[in-house]
């Protein structure tokens, strides 16, 4: 382990992995420690939404998404339960109901936006972390593996990290060990939310009897399964949680009395095809994302059902979000304040999703008051609107930070533009700096931002609407005009990117 690293990261997950390659982006020297020996291959996510596909084009790490995607696709049989058969539009589900990609209206200026991204959705999460590994290893950061993180000490100017292989003294501590993390713990950060109520699973099964059951969603008073649309692929959901031991390996047994319970058959399972995955509605969030020079982010910070697919995403949001702020305090160009920013700005998204997934468990108790729910929603997600309302909050396209400025890009991710000469913003964005697109016809945006050369990119384009945009580095977008005006760009750029290094060009 590296004694006296800027940041060291506790876990290798999703989060921790996006959060070690922004900091090492950021000029931070960073490490990992993860307790596995070797990379988790258990199913859990099965695809990424939309800021997730930002996150990736915009590191450009997509077209190797984008093969894993073909690549499961092809494998693939039927188009059961979500509408996920090659060549279609992929759109997810609400509490089982399948989202019709053919009802959604993709004009949607929401939708619209996120042309590039908004192709990729199925990357299983084990091979998201091994392409996400790949990336922090070309940036150079190492990650011990076989290191469970035991102890730590924050002595104000600095951490103090106890671990099975021994101690290491670190500048911050960044908790990315998941929904049971220990750093949560160690930092004394409470975690306050809904008690669970029902027992998941997800598995991919040989089945002696696959006639026995329903391709797709169906539902029952015991709860609620899907089948398919992989080969012996199966989740279910079962208002049950008497199982004796959540840390214990899930077993064949289990999964099958979970079916059968639920689909009130007998259908029997002869092996198991991957290592399958128990989970329940535990619902809570960190009363703080900070305490001194501790952070959390991921599931360390949140955690709720995988209902609707969104936990990793809000991971890798936070991660993102984190990454170049605690980069800056690192490197010295901004002051705590700036870190102050990571909770307030995720804080909502996290809560929302958190009450996004809590809806859904409602409607699926499977009492006659759930279920007479269930129809009422069934019936609103069968309009146009309704079905575009769904999918646009499932596909994480909505949410908007909240920042000053009039402009309607303000706060949002940025959207996939075209300029003149063909690329887009997540083309020069690989460096993980600030970007200012500027398109007034003399630069004078550019010139403005030369006085933080190094932090701040520019790139011009010919003159067209928006005329300028600046994104931080997590693709949020600080500012932006339809206008020549600069006003408010220098106090954006001062807000974000610090105090300027330079002077402006003349
Ligand atoms: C069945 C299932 C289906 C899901 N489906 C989806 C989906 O479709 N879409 C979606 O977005 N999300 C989904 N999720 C949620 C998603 O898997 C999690 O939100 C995601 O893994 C969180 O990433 P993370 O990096 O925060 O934590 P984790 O992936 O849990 O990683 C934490 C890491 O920290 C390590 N660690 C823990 N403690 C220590 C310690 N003390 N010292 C060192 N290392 C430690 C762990 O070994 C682990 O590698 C699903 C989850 C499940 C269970």
């Amino acid at each position: 382990m590296e004694t006296d690293s800027d940041v060291t990261v506790v876990g290798a997950g999703p989060v921790g992995l996006v959060l070690a390659a922004e900091l090492a982006l950021a000029g931070a020297t960073v490490q990992v420690l993860e307790r596995r020996a070797e990379p988790d291959q258990a199913m859990k996510a099965q695809g990424i939404t939309v800021p997730t596909a930002v996150t990736l084009d915009r590191r450009g790490l997509l077209p190797a998404a984008e093969q894993v995607q073909r690549e499961a696709l092809e494998r693939m049989s039927s188009p059961a339960g979500d509408g996920r058969a090659a060549g279609s539009r992929l759109t997810g589900h609400f509490a089982g109901m399948v989202l019709d990609a053919d009802l959604v209206d993709w004009s949607d200026p929401d939708l619209a936006a996120y042309a590039t991204a908004g192709g990729t959705r199925i990357v299983p999460q084990p091979r998201l972390e091994a392409l996400l590994a790949e990336h922090v290893a070309r940036l150079g950061v190492p990650v011990h593996r076989g290191v469970e993180v035991t102890a730590l000490d924050d002595t104000g100017d600095g951490v103090v990290v106890g671990t099975t292989a021994g101690g290491v003294r670190t500048g911050w501590l960044a908790g990315c060990d998941g929904g049971h993390s220990t750093v949560r713990r160690l930092a004394g950060i409470a975690f306050p939310g809904t008690d669970p109520e029902l027992t998941g699973y997800q598995a991919v099964a040989d089945i002696a009897d696959p006639r026995k059951l329903t391709e797709g969603w169906v539902w029952s008073s015991r709860g609620t399964y899907r089948y398919g649309p992989q080969p012996g692929r199966l989740v279910t959901l079962d208002f049950d949680t008497s199982f004796a031991d959540r840390s214990a390996p899930v077993t064949l047994e289990e999964v099958q009395a979970s079916l059968r319970r639920v689909s009130g058959t007998d259908v029997t399972l002869t092996a198991l095809r991957a290592t399958p995955t128990r989970w329940s509605d535990n619902t809570r969030q960190a009363a703080a994302y900070r305490s001194g020079r501790v952070l959390l982010a991921g599931d360390a910070a949140h955690v709720h059902p995988p209902f609707g697919g969104q936990g990793l995403n809000l991971g890798v949001g936070d991660a993102m979000n984190l990454g170049w702020k605690l980069g800056a305090v690192v490197a010295g160009w901004a002051s705590e304040e700036l870190l102050d920013t990571y909770e307030t700005e995720r804080r909502p998204v996290g809560a929302w999703v958190l009450d996004w997934t809590r809806a859904q468990i409602g409607i699926l108790r499977g009492d006659a008051k759930s279920a007479a729910l269930r129809a009422v929603v069934a019936d609103l997600l069968a309009t146009r609107d309704g079905t575009t309302y769904a999918v646009k909050q499932t596909l994480g396209v909505t949410h908007r930070t909240d920042l000053p400025g009039e402009h309607p890009l303000t706060g949002r991710l940025v959207p996939d533009l075209r300029l003149a000469d063909g690329s887009r913003p997540a083309d020069h964005s690989h460096d993980g700096g600030f970007l200012l697109l500027d398109r007034t016809p003399d630069g004078t945006f550019a010139r403005i931002a030369t006085a933080w050369t190094g932090r701040v990119h520019s790139v011009t384009d010919e003159p067209a609407t928006p005329a300028g945009v600046l994104v931080r580095p997590d693709g949020v977008v600080a500012w932006a005009t339809d206008t020549a005006d600069p006003a408010g760009l220098d106090a954006a750029l001062h807000r974000w990117a610090g105090a300027p290094a330079h002077s402006p060009a003349a």
